[in-house]
């Protein structure tokens, strides 16, 4: 044979995620951390890779992590799961439950990898839009709900890429409204103070994800946990790859997670800097933020010199990255025409921004 056979019919259409990384002097596309793990962590970290036996298997459920993560929540080990980032998790839930003939309710504008895997493992999407503020259309997703043919919700909390968070109450008006799986992914939850956790114990359909990525400033590692009933967890179990969080990854989040608190100094200052940010992008005529509760603003500009919004951005995209600084393009993505997304640097780096878009803006 000098062909080969097409590949599954559900991958008709797609293409890889692609984050849009590129070198730039400040990556302010990717919600990661701008500074690295602390050097007294760091050294922690050293001294618990010095000690791995890297020809053994690791732990397949990384229980050490599962335990110190379980302790910290008020829960049981068994309500724990760990897994390569937040993505291999939210791949599991798709798988466990997704697929042919289940239907997955989404809320545009959101993260899209959701999507992506709803339609990698068959499953229909369901979507009930925000609001043009991006508020969830809460009656509506409770309306959609009723008619009970939905199996599982991601609500995302913050909103990435818009930023806010989901009120608490419609959370549990939600949980009450339907036994299908609702998810809260909760990667910026620390950006924001706020956590649906305390809905946990009541409700069995609730399962929080979080990452290492963000706060924690693991993105490089590939971190992510689940909390939820024990039910649930060992559903996920089945669908899991048996190794799929390695030796090097369970040692270096067992030393963060017991070191949390000092990464709080580098969040607060994420915080502080976010309203700074926010403050000025609003000062500027022509440019429109939306406020967050994570570690990033969304902003749209309006269309200037005779240019649609979204041909304003694109052009404003390209004239940040020529000045260094790498923001992500929601220029003409659904619902976000005309938006930029800048994730929170230092204070250098949002500086940087700032100043450049300024000159942008003088220029267009
Ligand atoms: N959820 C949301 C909303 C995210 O933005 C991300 C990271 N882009 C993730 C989950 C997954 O993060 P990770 O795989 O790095 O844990």
């Amino acid at each position: 044979m000098d062909t080969v056979r097409a590949a599954a019919p559900q991958l008709a259409g797609l293409v890889p995620y692609d984050p849009k990384y590129l070198p730039a002097e400040a990556l302010l596309s990717a919600n990661e951390s701008p500074t690295d793990i602390p050097p007294a962590v760091r050294e922690q970290v050293r001294a618990a890779l010095a000690q791995l036996e890297l020809n053994r298997y690791p732990d397949p459920l990384a229980n050490g992590l599962r335990d110190a993560i379980a302790a910290a929540n008020g829960l049981r080990r068994e309500q724990v799961l760990v897994g390569n980032g937040g993505d291999e998790l939210l791949f599991d839930l798709a798988l466990a439950w997704g697929g042919p003939g289940r239907a997955f309710l989404n809320l545009p504008p959101t993260f899209s990898v959701y999507a992506a895997n709803a339609r990698l493992t068959g499953t229909r999407v369901v979507d009930v839009a925000r609001t043009a503020g991006y508020a969830i259309d809460e009656e509506a997703v409770l309306a959609r709900v009723a008619r009970g043919d939905i199996d599982f919700v991601v609500v995302t909390s913050p909103n990435n890429p818009t930023g806010s968070c989901a009120p608490l109450g419609f959370i549990e008006r939600l949980l009450q409204a339907t036994d299908a799986l609702v998810v809260v992914d909760e990667a910026y939850c620390e950006f924001a103070g706020a956590t649906a956790l305390p809905l946990l114990e009541a409700h069995e359909n609730l399962a929080l994800l979080r990452t290492f990525s963000k706060a924690y400033a693991l993105a490089g590692v590939r971190l992510g946990y689940i909390l939820a009933h024990e039910g649930v967890v060992s559903e996920l179990a089945k669908v899991r790859q048996p190794y799929s969080v390695d030796a090097v990854s369970q040692a270096i989040g067992r030393v963060v997670f017991e070191n949390r608190a000092a990464f709080q100094p580098a969040i607060d200052a994420i915080v502080a800097e976010r309203g700074r940010v926010t403050a000025a992008l609003a000062a500027m005529d022509g440019v429109g933020p939306y406020p967050s509760d994570a570690n990033w603003v969304l902003f749209r500009l309006e269309g200037a010199g005779g240019a649609t919004a979204a041909a304003t951005a694109a052009a404003a995209w390209e004239y940040l990255y020529d000045q260094g600084v790498l923001v992500r393009d929601f220029s003409s993505a659904f619902m976000l025409e005309g938006c930029l997304r800048a994730t929170i640097g230092t204070s250098e780096q949002n500086d940087a921004l700032l100043a450049a878009l300024e000159r942008f803006l003088e220029s267009a």
